[in-house]
């Protein structure tokens, strides 16, 4: 293999360039030191938001004034540090930033509880005065907080008590990414590798079976053996959900979760339902899979193998630059111009070089080109990778340019549409000139398991948070047996008759991190979703909406803006529409493998 190339090494032109943040690090000094004074601008309102509306006016342009600088600080050294990892005037860079964010978000926590300790007639009639119109989507949002606050003695003691409730998380994520050890596995080689989370999947896309089923059972039997001790710590996360959710007087840990986007639990149910009503879908597409690998049935261990690995397209950077570029065509020429500029103003740091930071992100500021960092490597998956965070980035370009700060970032709830609408646009484009039969099963395959990955597997992981969350509320302890039979059933009814699972599966469930974040995995469902309906709107040659989207960031309530651009989560079924989309690829995927 060739050595990697040094950073300075890289043409230009391939590089991001972040002179468009500030032109040179001693810029970055320069606005740094601005900061105390910023910070002192806003602090010196505490106290005093109560006193009139042009008061609390200026608090809140004090507080964005601080916020939009030191996210432009953050940022550029985040980029920065990225660039080389072992970079230590980059990391030190770094390091000073996130202290400095973290001292001065604790100083500025005051703001929201002085506001909601505020009379509240006062502060009613402050959301109604034309002086703080600007602000009234926020302050709203604060005076729904009002039945979920408690008193500022309560208040304070949970805010005590914080650290020691976060404990079953930190003791997870300790207990599973440092502590555990993994046997080794032998490869098809012969080799023999230390299992480990990060090469897990690797293993399991390995055409040898034994191989995929070797580190399979090595994954779950060392987990079998820690059963206890994760089912103790999540139970105790589970409990403490339920606990701050019936302080705050919640009626369930999942309301209080949704709380934040206002997202009703209807939303939530309507995903699972969905799936339900439609589960055979995807046990059709694990009969195929099993026939393709000249299979009776499938394991848990064959879903991730390629179905047809024989195909390998190489793709230069130039090659994907123009079919991403020719995929999104379709977006009209508002699209078309920012997509060019971020090709040509150099907003992508393309290829890999030494001390890189691995893998692939979108990321910027208010009032620069949000950056894109790849570590492209020629294949299919980077240009899919490209398309994706392209999606990201004209999301934050065109929110940045049609909202003020204030409102400018996007809820998680968003997050991942316009990425996936992207990729689902590329999809569409290479399809539809491929006549080769195995070039376009390797696609529909490529699109199938995302569905598999990021709907149904997702989906499942949402209903079984649900019901252990129920459970819980009803005073069950969820106990190493109980999750674990309740995980094997669920993933029974998700996988079918065409996968008969190694019964080790069962302790899935404790390796999940995502089981810790409170109910978020359901977003990666409905985004998933949402975006499958958007898609097929810009095929049928409808961009509106779309850009409507996509120039939102925060203005509006995530469903409204989904409903705004003709995904309606509450009366309509965008996760049945996409369902549909699956249905048509795995039909297509079928004729392409000629059966
Ligand atoms: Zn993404």
């Amino acid at each position: 293999m060739a050595e990697l190339k040094k950073r300075s090494e890289l043409e230009t032109a391939l590089t991001w360039d972040l002179t468009m943040i500030y032109p040179d690090t001693g810029d970055w000094e320069k606005e740094f030191s601005t900061l105390d004074a910023l910070q002192e601008n806003f602090l010196k309102f505490k106290g005093r938001l109560a006193d009139s509306p042009e008061t609390l006016l200026h608090a809140f342009q004090a507080e964005d004034a601080l916020g939009v600088v030191m996210e432009r600080l953050y940022v550029y050294a985040h980029l920065k540090a990225d660039e080389d990892t072992a970079d230590s005037a980059g990391r030190a860079r770094l390091e000073r930033i996130s202290a400095k964010g973290a001292e001065i978000s604790g100083n500025c926590s005051w703001f929201q509880p002085e506001l909601l300790s505020m009379d509240e007639a006062r502060f009613d009639s402050f959301r109604k005065d034309e002086t703080l119109s600007f602000y009234r989507r926020t302050l709203d949002e604060i005076a729904e907080e009002r039945p979920h606050t408690l008193s500022a003695a309560e208040e304070r003691i949970l805010s005590m008590a914080s650290d020691v409730l976060s404990a079953p998380h930190k003791a997870f994520s300790l207990l599973n990414d440092a502590d555990m050890r993994f046997p080794s596995i032998t490869d098809a080689d012969g080799s023999k590798t230390e299992l480990t989370h990060g090469n897990f999947i690797k293993f399991l896309e390995c055409p040898v079976r034994s191989v995929r089923k070797e580190a399979f059972s090595a994954m779950y039997d060392t987990y079998a053996g820690f059963k206890n001790t994760f089912s103790s710590l999540l139970d105790s996360h589970v409990k403490t959900s339920v606990l701050e959710a019936g302080l705050r007087s919640f009626p369930s840990a999942l309301a209080a979760s949704l709380f934040g986007d206002k997202v009703p639990a209807a939303v939530y149910e309507n995903l699972i339902g969905s799936i339900h009503g439609n589960i055979s879908s995807i046990h059709r597409y694990f009969e195929l899979r099993a026939r393709k690998l000249g299979l009776e049935k499938l394991d848990m261990y064959d879903l991730h193998t390629p179905l047809l690995p024989e195909c390998r397209m190489e793709i230069p950077w130039e090659e994907a630059k123009k079919q991403v570029d020719e995929s999104l065509r379709l977006l009209g020429d508002e699209y078309h111009s920012a997509i060019g500029q971020a090709f040509e103003k150099r907003w992508i740091d393309v290829p890999e070089c030494r001390g890189k930071r691995s893998g692939a992100y979108s990321s910027g500021c208010y009032g620069t080109p949000p950056y894109i960092l790849l570590n492209y490597a020629d294949t299919l998956d980077s240009m899919f990778t490209l398309a994706h965070e392209l999606g990201h980035t004209m999301h934050s370009y065109f929110s940045d340019r049609s909202q003020a700060f204030h409102y400018a970032s996007y809820k998680i709830f968003v997050a991942e549409v316009a990425s996936t609408t992207n990729e689902l646009l590329l999809h569409h484009h290479l399809l539809g000139k491929t006549k080769d039969p195995k070039m376009r099963a390797y696609l529909l395959n490529h699109l199938a398991d995302e569905f598999r990955g990021t709907v149904f597997r997702q989906t499942m992981f949402a209903e079984f948070e649900r019901d252990i969350h129920a459970l819980a509320e009803d005073s069950v302890p969820l106990t190493a047996d109980l999750l674990s039979e309740n995980y094997f059933k669920l993933n029974r009814f998700y996988h079918g008759n065409a996968v008969s699972p190694d019964d080790r599966i069962r302790y899935e469930w404790s390796r999940i991190p995502h089981f810790y974040y409170g109910f978020y995995v359901y977003k990666y469902a409905t985004g998933f979703s949402a975006a499958a309906a958007l898609s097929r709107k810009i095929i049928a040659g409808e961009t509106e909406p779309y850009m409507r989207f996509l120039k939102a960031g925060d203005s509006k309530d995530v469903l409204d803006i989904m409903k705004d651009a003709g995904v309606d989560f509450i009366g309509g079924d965008p996760v049945g529409e996409a369902l549909r989309l699956f249905d048509e690829t795995v039909n297509q995927l079928g004729e392409a493998l000629g059966r």
